[in-house]
């Protein structure tokens, strides 16, 4: 069992480093504040006498030896860098659960048949480079040199010159990918993000799979006109009634939808030429699906196909699509959610089977190893905010779950 005292004192301590004069934490990858939360970590592995490793993404790794000889390492982790005013949790808490666990295990002097390993990605969130989950697509060689070459932020930072920095090596980057038969099983605790588990007041929340995401830019074409001089009716055509009317189907047949994490939203949205007295003739948006299979994105496609023939029809528009992003849902592995299930339970707790609907470092990770996650419920479902918070009962609890699993999951050595 993990040491909650211990946990909360860490939690407390990687808090303080990259706090923003306007609120929460601002640790954007490869910048100083970053940095020092490297260091931090760093510092504190060595102090447990983990093997150290800082690869060529930078992604930090503490290791200790198993006791079978040539086993693959369970790995478990999740991301130190913030979004601009983040919260303390997210990411954080899942290496710092990790580091709690390799701690706590080597204090009892419990020892493994497989190696463990802590990892912490680079550059998970979002970042000026564009270049989001760093770490595990190099990882899983999703990500090499060319595409990292000549990259640089809006500033004029350079990735790579960023990427040294913080320890990683441009040269040897596509080194970062390892085999997968290194690994046994990846596992990461992540803040829900979401209200899921605090609405039903379940501490416990196993991930069943990562939302698949779908992006269309959509642009309704219709004729700028006279506000005062062109008469309502068929006189008109008018891109922004006509993609109103699109907007609404989308959120009619979300919500209609008997599956609960089939969302869908239009987030961004630009009129033509956005005057007063103009009546709109060009209007784009961003239409964004979610949900956990290609075929509940598919379904919300085909009704909104009826629903754009139909607008073109019946207001003299044309309506043109380009897909953006078409990221399919990506599974957790079946015996670990199982594990998961069945420790919590045998620890007492309640546990909720659901998906995750932001996008995480397991996403890549179960591409190359069986993979799995857990959820800590979040307050008032906040995150990327100052005000994240998650409760230390529920962090304790999963914590603990996370802990039982690895060494049940050490145990089984099914995995050669
Ligand atoms: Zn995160």
């Amino acid at each position: 069992m993990i040491n909650r005292t211990r946990l909360l004192q860490k939690i407390e301590e990687l808090g303080q480093i990259g706090q923003d004069p306007a609120g929460g934490l601002t640790r954007t990858t490869f910048t100083p504040p970053e940095l020092e939360a490297r260091n931090w970590l760093i510092q504190q592995l060595e102090t447990i006498n983990v093997d150290v490793h800082i690869d060529p993404a930078a992604n930090i790794w503490g290791r200790t030896e198993g006791t079978r000889k040539g086993a693959p390492s369970i790995v478990f982790g999740s991301h130190i860098d913030t979004v601009p005013n983040g919260g303390k949790y997210d990411g954080a808490l899942g290496v710092l659960i990790a580091l709690e666990i390799l701690t706590s295990l080597r204090e009892r002097g419990v020892k493994t048949m497989h190696p463990l390993e802590l990892i912490s990605f680079s550059g998970e969130e979002p970042n000026p480079f564009r270049l989001s989950t760093f770490g595990s697509r190099a990882l899983t060689g999703k990500l090499k040199k060319e595409q990292i070459q000549s990259v640089t932020d809006s500033s004029g930072n350079v990735l790579t010159e960023r990427l040294e920095a913080a320890g990683g090596s441009y040269e040897q980057f596509n080194e970062t990918q390892r085999n997968p038969l290194d690994f046994a099983h990846y596992l990461e605790v992540h803040i829900e993000q979401g209200k899921r588990l605090l609405n039903q007041g379940i501490p416990v929340g196993v991930v069943r799979g990562i939302t698949g995401i779908y992006r269309e830019r959509i642009t309704v074409q219709g004729q700028a006109n006279h506000a005062g001089t062109t008469m309502m009716g068929s006189d008109r055509q008018d891109a922004l009634t006509a993609a109103s009317q699109l907007v609404l189907k989308l959120e009619q047949i979300t919500t209609e939808s008997p599956i609960a994490e089939l969302v869908a939203t239009v987030g961004e949205l630009h009129v033509y030429p956005n005057a007063a007295n103009i009546v709109p003739g060009e209007v784009s948006f961003t239409m964004e699906i979610r949900g956990e299979t290609e075929e509940q994105i598919a379904s919300v496609r085909t009704q909104m196909e009826t629903e754009f023939a139909s607008v073109e029809r019946q207001r003299d528009v044309v309506v043109t699509r380009d897909v953006i992003l078409d990221q399919p849902g990506v599974p957790m592995d079946e015996m670990v959610m199982k594990t998961m299930e069945t420790v919590s339970t045998k620890l007492g707790h309640k546990t909720l089977i659901l998906g995750s609907m932001a996008g995480h470092d397991a996403a890549h990770m179960a591409g190359v190893t069986s993979s799995g996650m857990l959820f800590v419920p979040s307050l008032e479902g906040k995150s990327h905010c100052p005000e994240e918070e998650s409760r230390m009962d529920d962090i304790e609890i999963v914590a603990n779950v996370l802990y039982e699993t690895i060494l049940t999951l050490d145990s089984k050595g099914n995995d050669e």
